[in-house]
């Protein structure tokens, strides 16, 4: 389903991870033509340049390793960020359909492959999760659309409600509901009935019917092969009934894709099917991951990095370890401290991950550490030269006063940080003896 833009990608990465030394004009041509290609695909504007936004600003300033090529680290941004565009919540294809009958709410336009996909779904969740499903149609207006779900059901061995002629859609709806509860099915799937465009009264009545069941799931199935359309699409039903999830159908012609790649970024909703053809088993859950491999069809090259990054920040641990068991921990070091817990989600989030800090946290607790206090902590370090970061010993009381008013801070402030160096280090001594210093370390990885 991706096919052209994974070629023109292909394309793109391949010139680019064959040189060596990468320029900034090099990632910026590459992005160029990652933005033509996604927009080739039909991916809307606003997501291909926040896409494009968002690579640039993650490959600019990244600490290149040795073992692998800037352009393969540029392949695996992207990757990331494809990844990142199309993800949901929850596993892939998820549905919330516990507390029997759960209501399944199906909408979309005429033709999109709504029956069609109520029966697919009714089939998986038969078989593969177990479920007794009944289905039942709420188109009115095309007593043939009943019939065809009628013989979809004894096709797939799943129950459908009779059909009784003159029913609204709210009261077939309601009867649905009725016989779901009555005779112990799991889960009850209600078709409703699609126009060729949305117009008022079919929103209208969608909307009755959600209200009388009130469903655990609203799926809207609309077409892949209508790339933005699809999207808008989305985004009206979503601001009308409210969906939970996408179904894209007809992903197995040569649509380009784009549909998939805007959705989640534009409407907020995650997809989580996909149909690959006519026939009853022919839909798969939609996995971000899996998909954005696809794209880029570069599995190794990412695999490579992974593996590279692994690999430096297991070097980087080791070198820190082997320091603090000296007992040299300076103010770079507690810098990289200092950042990292503003990565794991501050003190709390890194003292958990340490064994024997429970003393520490509430030093630091004392100290009022958190995220705006890490900033100017850092903002401080920085403000030293790079002697005075190595052996902080060297610190006057008049560079002192200059650090501190250097940062907008008291020289308080700067004391503090010192004798926090110093608890840290000492500590660190003390645990490097213990050997429950390399166990810390490795939580912390
Ligand atoms: P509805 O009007 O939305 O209920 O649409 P239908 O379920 O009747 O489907 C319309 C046509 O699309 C039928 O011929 C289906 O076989 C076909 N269709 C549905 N889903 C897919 C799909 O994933 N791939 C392909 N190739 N055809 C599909």
């Amino acid at each position: 389903m991706f096919e052209n833009l994974s070629e023109r990608l292909g394309g793109v990465f391949d010139r680019l991870t064959k040189q060596g030394a990468l320029s900034d004009e090099d990632v910026k041509t590459a992005l160029r033509e990652v933005r033509v290609a996604l927009l080739e695909a039909d991916v809307s504007l606003p997501v291909a340049r926040d896409f494009v936004k968002a690579v640039q600003e993650k490959a600019t300033g990244q600490a290149v390793t040795k073992s692998i090529t800037p352009g393969q680290q540029v392949v695996k941004i992207v990757h990331d960020e494809l990844q990142h565009i199309l993800r949901g919540e929850g596993e892939p294809g998820e549905l919330k359909i516990d507390n029997a009958p759960a209501p399944i709410l199906m909408v979309g336009l005429q033709g999109g492959g709504k029956t069609t996909t109520t029966g697919k779904l009714a089939k998986r969740l038969t078989e593969k999760n177990g479920k007794r499903v009944l289905m039942a149609s709420l188109d009115i207006y095309r007593p043939a659309a009943q019939q065809q779900l009628a013989i979809l059901g004894t096709q797939i061995g799943v129950d459908t409600l009779p059909i009784v002629a003159g029913e609204s859609a709210v009261q077939i709806a309601k009867r649905a509901k009725q016989q779901a509860t009555l005779g112990g099915y799991d889960v009850y799937m209600l078709d409703t009935a699609g126009r060729l465009q949305i117009d008022e009264t079919l929103m209208k009545e969608v909307e009755d019917v959600r209200d009388a069941v009130n469903p655990r799931e609203t799926l809207l199935v609309v077409d892949g092969l209508t790339g933005q359309v699809a999207v808008e699409v989305a985004e009206e039903f979503d601001g009308k009934i409210g969906i939970t999830g996408v179904v894209l159908t007809r992903m197995d012609g040569d649509g380009r894709g784009g549909a998939a790649l805007s959705m989640r970024a534009v409407t907020g909703k995650p997809i989580k099917f996909v149909g690959m053809g006519e026939k009853m088993d022919a839909l798969e859950t939609f996995e971000p991951e899996r998909v954005a491999g696809r794209i880029l069809g570069m599995g190794d090259i990412v695999a490579l990095v992974e593996k590279a990054q692994e690999t430096i920040e297991a070097e980087q641990a080791e070198r820190m370890m082997k320091r603090f068991q000296k007992g040299q921990f300076n103010m770079n070091d507690l810098k990289s401290q200092l950042e990292q817990m503003q990565k794991m989600g501050g003190m709390e989030g890194i003292m958990g991950m340490m064994p024997g800090m429970g003393k520490m946290t509430k030093q630091m607790e004392g100290a009022g550490i958190d995220d705006r206090i890490l900033k100017q902590q850092i903002a401080l370090i920085q403000s030293m030269t790079k002697r005075e970061r190595a052996n902080p010993a060297l610190l006057q009381a008049s560079r002192k006063k200059r650090i501190a008013k250097g940062s907008g801070m008291e020289v308080s402030e700067l004391n503090k940080l010192l004798k926090m160096q110093r608890q840290m280090g000492d500590m660190m001594k003390k645990m490097g003896k213990g050997g429950m210093l390399k166990q810390a370390m490795k939580g912390m990885l």
